[in-house]
């Protein structure tokens, strides 16, 4: 029943994680409020295929970068995009998306996930009393 399954194997291996490291740089860190060194920085070259958040196998990476913003199903985690550049904050720790002459985007992990959920709520509390 499946002794043609050989040459299929191409095809359903995972789609190749791949990044490339960058040289550190400095950059202005939005949860610091400053100008911080960002020693992990790579340049994402393919899809995602495991959410580094929950872990989880994209089954359809491709059908979830076919989204403007595309996030794990499972736990909303905002995924690299290929050709983007990302990098992680010395002093928090904290995952940017690096984009030449912009400031960085966050890419908020988990908590900050949670956090930003709350804050928008209370944020909006604000804007009524003016
Ligand atoms: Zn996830
Ligand atoms: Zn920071």
């Amino acid at each position: 029943m499946s002794w043609f399954g050989k040459s299929k194997e191409s095809q359903e291996q995972p789609p190749k994680e791949s990044v490339y490291p960058l040289t550190p740089r400095k950059a202005h860190c939005s949860v610091c409020h400053a100008e911080k060194m960002f020693t992990k920085l790579w340049r994402r070259a393919g899809m995602m295929a495991v959410c580094p958040c929950c872990k989880t196998a994209l089954e359809n990476p491709a059908l979830l970068y076919k989204q403007i913003q595309a996030v794990c199903p499972r736990c909303d985690e905002p995924l690299e995009q290929p050709g983007f550049d990302y990098g992680l904050c010395d002093g928090c720790g904290s995952k940017f998306e690096l984009v030449e002459g912009t400031k960085p985007g966050l890419i908020p992990n988990y908590a900050q996930r949670q956090e930003r959920d709350r804050h928008g709520k209370s944020r909006s509390v604000l804007n009524e009393k003016r």
